[in-house]
Formats: C-alpha cells, structure tokens, sequence
C-alpha cells in the first residue's frame, strides 16, 4: 500500500510551508486545522471555505483518515474499547472510560512495544513501529465522533466530548516522544483542542533520558511511572527497563522532572499478593514517596494473567493502604474497567493476532457486545 503523509501530523507551520510550495496562501493553514480538529470532518471535501483547487490538491498530497475502525466492544461499565487498522495493516487499540462526568481515552503511541515488561500483552507482539502524530490524533477524533453519532451527553447536556488523555495505551510514549509532544502541543492549542496540560498525562515504564527531554521540550502534559515495585531485584524480572534505569536512576529522573516542572508525578504500583501488597512493601514505598510530590495510583493484580501471581485479599489491599495513608500519602486505588472487553493494553490486538486475522466473541468475552465496522 503507497503511504501518504497524515495530513494531521503537520503543525500549522509545516502547512504553511507545503502551501507556499504549492502557490497558495499560508494564512489557509489555520483553516485547514480548525476543519480538521474542530469541526473533525471526514474528508477534505466538507472543508466548505477551502477552494475545490486546493482541496483537490490535499487529497492528492496527504491523508486525512489513516485509521480504519476494525471493531469496537462495549463493556457492561460503558468502557469502550476500539480495534483499529493501520495504513500498513497493523492493530492498535483505544479505550474510552467514563466516569464521574470525565471522557478519558487511552491511546497507543506505538504499533506494539520493545519494552518486554512481563506482564504485558503488547510486548508479546513485539514492536513495529511507532505512531504518527497523526495516527494518535484520529485515535482521539475516532472517540469524539463514537460521542457524536451515539448522541451520548456530558453533565452539562451537551453532546460529550473526550476531556482526558492518557498515554498508556500500546507503546512505551516516551520511545516516541516527537510524536507525542506534537499530539500534546495540538491538544493544548487553544484555537483547536484547547485541552489544559494537566488532563494530558504520559506514563512511562521508566526512560529516564527522555524524562528529562520531556521536561527540556516543555511538552504540555503530566507524568505517569509504572512503578510496580521499589525493589529492584523484581522490578527488574518483570520490566527489562530496570536493568538499565534501576528506581535510584528513576528517582533521581523524578526528582529533576518535579523540581523543574513543580508538578506531582504519579506512580502506578499493581498489587500482587505476597510480593507489592505486604506491610514490608508499603514501608518501602513509603520510604520513596514520603520526601517527594507524589501520588500513588494503586492497581489490584487481574488475577488469572499468571498462575503464579494472585491478586490480594481486600483485608490485605486495606492493610496496605491504611499503612501508605497513615505517612500523609495520598493513594487510591484505580477499579480495573471494560473487563468483559479485555479492555487492558493489548489484549484485543494480541488476540487478533493470535487469531491469524479472525475476530470472534470469545469465552473470555461474556458481556461485551462486539460490532463490526
Ligand atoms: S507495559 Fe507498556 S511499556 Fe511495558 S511492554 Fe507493555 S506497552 Fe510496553
């Protein structure tokens, strides 16, 4: 298939440019995104205030829908989970939860993923290549016309609009950081998305350099570390990231991002039974969050992933927590969402990877209603 550049991925000045090469007026760029990011229209013929000249010569030039929607599954909490194909055939997925008057959506920045954390089910797929800018935009407007075409309302009884952005889809959003800070920059532009840097948030397994260079680029977002763990004999079993970055180099990363940004950083710490979720645990990680401005997101183990790893008991997980609260941490516990849809990263692509190109409702599926598109 011929590739055709993403005509989403430009930034107003690269438009600009293209259109000066191409003898027509730059001052038509800022149109031309308004068209595409606020009033998301689906091709470049409804672009109405653009001459059927130009128009023409977008379309032979760029793409404007990359993505195609393969399927979507509604869960029985009203998670929506879609599976969408690349230009080049690949799978990605994207996930909107609602909840308490929020649209968040999770987005993959990378078609698969090089990090081999073990718990992961993009990793088992391996990685292919990282997402454009573009790809990751269409991801969100994908969401935003769902809202639209299922006249679903927000609090204020309009029809909803996605307000989060969460960067923990498939990928590691940091080994594709250009892209990610032009979805970013974009996203915070307030003649497009006008989205606020603290409803953007990136969560990184722990590149400490690009940390840093996020900081450097002062990308408008928040940062997510999947903890897991504060000990480094484990950590590193189960995310190869630590062999290279263990949690000293990691805090040290978290330490300069915090100083030089004066925001909080999450950690996302999954209990497991024996292992995260013991008294010894909670001291530790009270030991690295009492000093710092941070949160702590805590996720309670799927159990069934690993037979070897169980989730722990709710006496134990209040045990836990009573412990990290009592040193002034704040902590909560995320509800794990969409199940039914196997809404966790990289579950739906590895199974149509699995599945060799065939998609069917599954046993481990009971209450998800699959669409085809
Ligand atoms: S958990 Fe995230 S960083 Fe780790 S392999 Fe999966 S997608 Fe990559």
């Amino acid at each position: 298939m011929e590739w055709q550049r993403n005509i989403k991925t430009l930034t107003e000045d690269e438009i600009k440019a293209w259109l000066r090469e191409v003898d027509e007026k730059p001052f038509r760029a800022e149109q031309i995104q308004k068209w595409l990011f606020c009033q998301q229209v689906k091709s470049f013929d409804e672009m109405l205030n653009i001459s059927p000249a130009l128009r023409e010569k977008l379309a032979k030039q760029f793409e404007l829908r990359s993505l195609k929607e393969d399927q979507h599954m509604v869960s029985v909490d009203g998670t929506v989970k879609w599976l969408f194909e690349t230009w080049d055939g690949h799978h990605i997925e994207t996930v909107m939860i609602p909840a308490n008057g929020r649209f968040s959506v999770c987005v993959s920045t990378q078609v698969g993923c090089a990090m081999n954390c073990a718990f992961c089910r993009t990793a088992k797929m391996g990685f292919f290549r990282n997402l454009e800018a573009g790809e990751i935009l269409e991801e969100i407007i994908n969401v935003n016309w769902y809202l639209k075409e299922n006249n679903i309302f927000n609090e204020e009884g309009q029809i909803a609009q996605v307000t989060n952005i969460i960067f923990m889809g498939m990928g590691e959003p940091l080994n594709n950081l250009e892209n990610v800070h032009r979805v970013c920059c974009t996203l915070h532009n307030q003649k497009l998305f006008n989205m606020g840097s603290k409803r953007m948030t990136v969560s990184t397994s722990g590149v400490v350099p690009r940390i840093k260079e996020l900081v450097d680029r002062n990308t408008p977002c928040c940062l997510a570390i999947s903890l897991n763990s504060t000990n480094n004999e484990y950590r590193s079993s189960v995310m190869p990231v630590n062999n290279i970055w263990p949690i000293e180099k990691l805090l040290e990363g978290v330490d300069e991002y915090i100083r030089r940004t004066d925001n909080y950083v999450t950690f996302e710490f999954v209990l497991i039974q024996g292992i995260t979720c013991t008294p010894k645990a909670a001291k530790e990680l009270i030991r690295i969050c009492a000093p710092r401005r941070v949160k702590v997101n805590a996720i309670i183990l799927n159990d069934g992933d690993d037979p070897n790893l169980h989730a722990p008991t709710p006496d134990e997980v209040d045990t836990f927590l009573a412990a990290v609260r009592a040193a002034q941490i704040q902590i909560t516990i995320r509800t794990a969402r969409g199940r039914d849809i196997l809404a966790a990263c990289g579950q739906l692509a590895h199974k149509k990877k699995n599945d060799q190109g065939v998609f069917e409702r599954g046993s481990s599926l009971p209450d998800a209603t699959p669409r085809q598109s």
